[in-house]
């Protein structure tokens, strides 16, 4: 989410008068905001893209709800000591949390363990140990339009009879102290992106967040007085028309089998009209095509912790796989292939078919990454039902991404074509008009100085490091990652290094190149891979012959506050993952709509892009899927076998 002083304000429409307000009062409004933690419940572009759908949904005045976990450690917050990653947890809460308001009276019970017994009505799951969930309302405020939508976020509490046993034994003191072990539930953020961890604690935290959620759901929907109710049970079936529950990823996918399992062995409904409710409120969006970041937990780690929802899984998978038999009579190696579980080798639960059975829409987060989970990784699901197969290419607000980022920007913006584009911002293209006016390429020009400029004099204040503002800002962004390959862009500065030395007389343009993110704690590579970019600015910056031409600047703590100061100073946004491997990009756009120039390759939200704002606005490298298909095709045509 980031800081959430100054969205407010803008969104109330009220940060000119505070700002003004305080000033008579001798105070400095953006001294205060930096006494803003963020609030870093993610860890890169998923998150983010939670964060500003919130915004947006909150802007169209949508009916919608955000949950979460309440993390008492956020994502962790890095130093770069001798040119290596450190890592600090984010004790963000420390000084409290004025946004946040405690909802004691919604509270509500999660089990654990356990076991299944058979009983005359129906399975139930017992001996279980009770963990509550505490939730606290962050409030979303919508742009301009008196709407305030609620992020839910729980908090794990321990139940008040935890460790009664101890009790009992007199242990008072160890009974206390074991109440910590229910609340480690929300104690911190797995510090991963895009890769998958198979750990205990973050099942319990997917589970903790679905089983919470839901129940929450249920009671809201019970609590509206529509649809006929008979006199003992609700009518579920009313459901699927007011509640849609959108998966973000696979994380919260036990949201599948956790709602089958409420409405079958808890509110009555048979299996069958239990499954036409679920499969019709839940819908998933796939994030990742990585084979390392696919959720795949051990059956056994399921057996112990939830081991009614395994065989609730076990009979989704066994219904589904009927279907499958149907459809492709004696084909079992696709039977395999579609599989729910996994039986080579340790077995498992896969949890992106989980979600493709579970739900009625399925989709990619880009063009191109929808046609891959059609064509590749989930094409024997689409072969199926190809009309759950959709595309949602992901976006960003233009509030907190220009309006709150970029002040002066916005207002050129709004001088030439009013202020309707901060809600619809296809009026951009009305700027088109201007493209070639000497004076508004002057006045936008100025802008970006300034930000530069800006940009520059707080990374000495902070930092320490002297730039060159009049240098073109070279930034590569984003979680440290192989896939995005910020080593490419390192074998690009140690490139640009050599042309320099061997030919210091040659002309050359002034760079200042600066990546910045966050590795995750436990990925090797990626950590080499910072440690490699210091090593190198080092020998570069501290070359006399180099001087002022080339400079390398490690951006520590990327983070959403960050991103908020580095993108509207940028001339270059650097979006050069492999092509086929970043599912869209949300920083891609983030830099376009701040006026840089972007260097990348086809890859995620990239391609729709460059369609947008034309190849010739655009330097685009590697492979072309676009081009190939076409080469391919021309081929075929010459052949004569098209
Ligand atoms: C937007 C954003 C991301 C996502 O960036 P990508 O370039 O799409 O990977 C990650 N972290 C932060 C802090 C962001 O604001």
């Amino acid at each position: 989410m980031g800081r959430s002083l100054q969205n407010t304000m803008i969104n109330l429409g009220i940060q000119s008068s505070v700002d003004e307000a305080l000033y008579q009062l001798g105070l400095d409004i953006e001294e205060l905001e930096e006494l803003e933690e963020d609030a870093g419940l993610g860890n890169g572009g998923l998150g983010r893209l939670a964060a500003c759908f919130l915004d947006s949904m909150a802007t169209l005045g949508m009916a919608a709800y955000g949950y979460g976990i309440r993390y008492e450690y956020g994502i962790f917050a890095q130093k770069i000591i001798n040119g290596e990653q450190q890592e600090e947890p984010d004790d963000w809460l420390r000084f409290g949390n004025p946004w946040e308001k405690a909802r004691p009276e919604y509270m509500l019970p999660v089990n654990f363990y356990g076991r299944v017994v058979d009983t005359a009505e129906g399975k139930k799951w017992v001996d279980t140990q009770v963990v509550f969930a505490l939730p606290y309302d962050n409030p979303i405020p919508g742009y301009n339009n008196n709407v305030v939508n609620t992020l839910r976020l729980w908090s794990a509490k321990s139940p008040m009879d935890f460790n009664l046993k101890f009790f009992n034994d007199g242990d008072y003191i160890q009974a206390v102290l074991d109440r910590n072990l229910a609340e480690n539930i929300s104690r911190v953020l797995y510090p991963n992106d895009n890769v998958f961890e198979g750990k205990e604690l973050r099942l319990k935290q997917e589970y903790f967040l679905c089983a919470a959620t839901l129940q929450d759901i249920i009671r809201r929907y019970k609590a509206a007085k529509f649809g006929t109710r008979e006199p003992t049970r609700t009518n579920f079936d009313l459901m699927p028309n007011k509640v849609a529950i959108q998966l973000n990823d696979t994380h919260p996918s036990l949201a599948i089998p956790e709602l089958m399992r409420v409405l079958v062995d808890i509110e009555g409904p048979i299996w069958e009209n239990a499954w036409d409710v679920t499969v019709r409120c839940c819908a998933y969006t796939n994030h990742t095509v990585l084979p390392e970041a696919l959720e795949r937990w051990p059956v056994s780690m399921f057996e112990r912790l939830l081991p009614r929802h395994l065989e609730i899984i076990y009979h989704i998978n066994f219904l589904h796989l009927q279907d499958v038999q149907k459809r492709w009579p004696g084909d079992m190696d696709r039977m395999r292939r579609m599989s729910c579980v996994e039986e080579d080798g340790e077995k498992r639960i896969n949890m992106a078919h989980l979600s493709i059975v579970g739900s009625h829409a399925v989709n990619g987060v880009a063009a191109i990454h929808s046609e891959i989970i059609k064509k590749d990784v989930f094409k024997d699901f689409y072969e199926m039902n190809p009309e759950k197969f959709q595309n949602k290419t992901n976006g960003i607000t233009p509030r907190r991404w220009l309006v709150l980022c970029n002040p002066s920007l916005s207002d050129l913006i709004t001088e030439k074509i009013g202020d309707e584009w901060t809600v619809h911002l296809d009026q951009l293209t009305k700027l088109k008009q201007w493209a070639k006016d000497p004076n508004f390429q002057r006045a936008v020009q100025k802008v970006k100085q300034e930000n530069k400029l800006r940009l520059a004099q707080l990374l000495e204040k902070d930092y320490g490091v002297k730039i060159n503002p009049s240098s073109m800002f070279d930034i590569h962004v984003k979680r440290i990652h192989e896939y995005k390959r910020q080593l490419l862009n390192c074998l690009h500065i140690i490139t640009l290094y050599n042309r320099i030395k061997k030919n210091p007389s040659a002309k050359f343009t002034a760079r200042t190149i600066m990546i910045g993110g966050k590795a995750a704690p436990g990925y090797y590579v990626a950590k080499k891979i910072i440690k490699l970019i210091n090593m190198v600015a080092n020998v570069v910056n501290n070359d006399p012959i180099v001087g002022e031409k080339l400079k390398v600047i490690y951006l520590e703590n990327y983070r959403v506050t960050l991103a908020e100061k580095i993108i509207p100073a940028a001339d270059l946004s650097e979006q050069i993952s492999t092509a086929g491997t970043e599912a869209s990009g949300t920083g891609n756009m983030k830099f376009m709509l701040n006026g840089a120039l972007t260097i990348g390759t086809l890859d995620g939200a990239n391609v729709e892009m460059a369609e947008e704002m034309g190849d010739e606005n655009i330097f685009i490298f590697g492979n072309d899927r676009r081009r190939s298909g076409r080469l391919e095709k021309e081929r075929l045509q010459r052949d004569g076998l098209l």
